[in-house]
This record gives C-alpha cells, sequence and structure tokens, in this order.
C-alpha cells in the first residue's frame, strides 16, 4: 500500500539513492551559469515554459550590466526576452528579482535566509525561490518540482503531492550540503526525462531492483 508522507525516508536510504544515480549520470553541474544573476534570470524566464525557450534570452540578459539591466523599458525588454512568453508577467518579476539581487547579493548575511526573502517578491513562488536560494546563493534548500515528485512517489512508493512539498524540501536539506542539493535535484530531472517518465522505462532502469514502483 502506498505510504502517505510523512517524511520518514532515512538518511541511508536517501544517500544510497543518491550515489545510484551520481556513479550512473556523473557529476552534473547542471547549472553552469557564468554569474548568479543568470541563475535568477533563468528561474524566472523558464517559468511555464522549458528552458530550451528561455536559454537563449537568459545569455542575451547576461551580456548586459545589472544596473542597464534595471533601466530597460518594456519595449526592449520584450525583444530580448522574446523566446521565453508571458513578456509583461516575466518583465514584472524579473525586474522585481533582478532588483531584489543587486541589492542583497553584497548585503544580505548569510546567516538570512534568502528564501524567505526572496517569497515576498511578487511572481516568485516556492520552486523559483528555491532555485535561486539553491543555484544562485549556495543556501541549503530544494527546488520540488513535479520530478522530484513523480520520482519519489515511484521509488519510495508513497503518495506525495505539492502539500508535500515542504516535507520534501526540509528533509533533503537537513541531510545534503548545497552542492550535494544541487547534484541530487539535477540527477532526478536528468533520470526523468531519461528513463523514469511520464511512461516509465522501467525495463531499462538501472534502479528497477530497488524501486518500489516495480
Ligand atoms: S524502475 Fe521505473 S519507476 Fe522506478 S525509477 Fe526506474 S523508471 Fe522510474
Amino acid at each position: 500500500m502506498k505510504s502517505s508522507f510523512n517524511f520518514f525516508i532515512d538518511f541511508n536510504s536517501l544517500f544510497s539513492l543518491f550515489k545510484d544515480l551520481s556513479s550512473y549520470y556523473g557529476y552534473m553541474y547542471w547549472w553552469p551559469a557564468e554569474k548568479p544573476l543568470e541563475v535568477v534570470e533563468g528561474a524566472i524566464l523558464a517559468q511555464n515554459t522549458t528552458w530550451k525557450n528561455a536559454e537563449a534570452s537568459v545569455k542575451r540578459l547576461n551580456n548586459i550590466p545589472i544596473d542597464e539591466l534595471l533601466k530597460i523599458d518594456e519595449r526592449e525588454f520584450r525583444t530580448l526576452i522574446k523566446e521565453a512568453g508571458f513578456y509583461s508577467r516575466k518583465i514584472d518579476y524579473l525586474r522585481n528579482a533582478i532588483s531584489f539581487y543587486s541589492n542583497e547579493i553584497d548585503n544580505t548575511p548569510s546567516f538570512i535566509s534568502i528564501r524567505d526573502e526572496l517569497l515576498k517578491i511578487r511572481g516568485i513562488g516556492r520552486e523559483t525561490a528555491d532555485s535561486i536560494a539553491l543555484y544562485a546563493f549556495n543556501q541549503r534548500t530544494f527546488p520540488v518540482d513535479s520530478y522530484s515528485i513523480r520520482f519519489f512517489n515511484r521509488y519510495f512508493s508513497l503518495n506525495l503531492g505539492l502539500k508535500n512539498y515542504d516535507d520534501i524540501r526540509v528533509t533533503l536539506s537537513g541531510i545534503f550540503n548545497s552542492m550535494m542539493l544541487m547534484e541530487f535535484h539535477a540527477l532526478i530531472v536528468e533520470h526523468s526525462k531519461n528513463y523514469c517518465r511520464k511512461k516509465p522505462n522501467c525495463e531499462n532502469c538501472f534502479l528497477k531492483e530497488k524501486c518500489g514502483n516495480q
């Protein structure tokens, strides 16, 4: 019977899963951003679209100094982010996030939760805040996306949903350091694209002997 989530997955099981994924896929270094601001921009531009669609826009913004970015008018911004869609909304969110980043990067002591501060900004939800806090500010947190929920449900035979977002995040960030959290997230996304898709390819999956879905 599938268990409801009450985070019981112990350190050993999670660590062993991390090791299995890492041994198979190697080091992912999934978000090779040249600078942390690129992560902030990417997290917003990738909302409601694919990373592939967001990538060209991120590269374009990346060439513009931060003080100039904050002065760009709406028309120019639309051209710069044309592949990412949802222009008006994303321009608004980007301006908020870039302004936050420019104020906080030099001023925020590391003990303050960047995640909590990000969540106060309009347009930044939990997954975006956690992506930015983890990948741009190196803070211990985990962006719980649909890939990780689906994968944990199958592998650990659970019945998780978005209601369990903070259970998953807090548990994982209590166990792994920030570098491992970045890797774990990337490995789960990679595995979910290669094998644990909507229609899973269990027959060829290297985790099948250990997976609760079998
Ligand atoms: S065995 Fe199937 S369900 Fe389990 S992790 Fe692999 S692809 Fe996903």
